[in-house]
């Protein structure tokens, strides 16, 4: 018989910062607070909270080019509009529901900014960037992008007209998300009226975490989480359940997690220092190929 899974704590992120000038973020890991492997396969969480931007006629309003290797950058958008492009060749816009999903692999060149219209207009951007890593055997791999769009999502209506679960990566009672991902994992965006619930159950192995975007829940009957609050789980039972008491937003993050070291320099993330020495060498020499500011 299936246990509650116990709560951990509730976080909060790190206080505002930019990155380049198109993202204001607070840093929920690993900097905002070390989790450790205890959010593996994540290895970062970025919070963009809605915030508005004037008009600009500056087009590249965001973050010029820079390497990953080691890893993948998911970021979602939710308001607004994300552009990217990479020395691979790929690129994409993405607006509200959709998500880049970028495995950086053995190392790219990209940029992150607003898109064009988006910047000239002006606007509320509301987003989520995450670093989620890859195994050993396959941080080397060739880099490769999805462009993943909201219609693609899975889709499960809650019972009483209680909201509904978008699944962007993994599996919600028989709804299929379009990532294709290296390990086990589920990516949920939740949407929950007043007086709406919902019900999740994993193997209490798997790390689970939950960031709360707005409105107030109560999870597992007596634990109160609002915007902004990070819920993180125990490795003990199973069943999670979420009651709203306000209508709410909510992104729940499960994995297996890949149980491996993580060495990191800033924008690299491997396994070995003498693999992050080989990292710098080839960024240095040019082997990420070449992207125009
Ligand atoms: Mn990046």
């Amino acid at each position: 018989m299936s246990t509650e899974r116990t709560i951990t704590g509730i976080y909060r992120g790190a206080p505002f910062h930019w990155v380049g000038d198109g993202f204001r973020v607070s840093n929920y890991f690993q900097s905002g607070n070390n989790f450790g492997l205890r959010v593996s396969p994540f290895l970062l969480l970025d919070y963009h909270a809605p915030f508005g931007y004037p008009p600009t006629d500056n087009e590249q309003r965001g973050v010029g080019p820079h390497p990953h290797r080691g890893f993948e950058t998911v970021t979602l958008a939710f308001a607004g509009s994300v552009a990217h492009h990479d020395s691979a060749g790929n690129g994409g816009i993405i607006g509200p529901g959709d998500v880049q999903w970028m495995t950086a692999g053995a190392g790219i060149l990209h940029r992150e900014y607003h898109e064009k219209s988006f910047a000239n207009a002006g606007g509320i951007l509301h987003a989520i960037q995450l670093w989620v890593n890859l195994p050993k055997v396959h941080k080397m791999d060739a880099p490769h992008y999805q462009g993943l769009v909201a219609a693609q999502m899975g889709r499960v209506e809650l019972p009483n007209s209680g909201g509904h679960v978008r699944v962007i990566a993994g599996e919600y009672q028989g709804a299929i998300g379009p990532a294709k991902t290296y390990t086990p994992m589920n990516m949920f965006d939740i949407h929950l009226q007043p007086g709406g619930h919902a019900g999740f159950s994993f193997p209490a192995h798997e790390n689970t975490m939950i960031l709360v975007m707005s409105g107030t829940v109560t999870i597992n009957g007596t634990t109160q989480a609002v915007a902004a609050d990070f819920v993180l789980f125990d490795n003990a039972g199973e069943n999670i359940t979420i009651n709203a008491q306000s209508a709410a937003h909510l992104m729940l993050l499960n994995g297996t997690p890949i149980n491996e070291p993580v060495v990191q320099y800033g924008p690299f993330v491997m396994t070995t220092e003498q693999e992050i020495r080989k990292a710098i060498d080839d960024f240095n020499s040019g082997a990420f190929g070449e992207l125009e500011d």
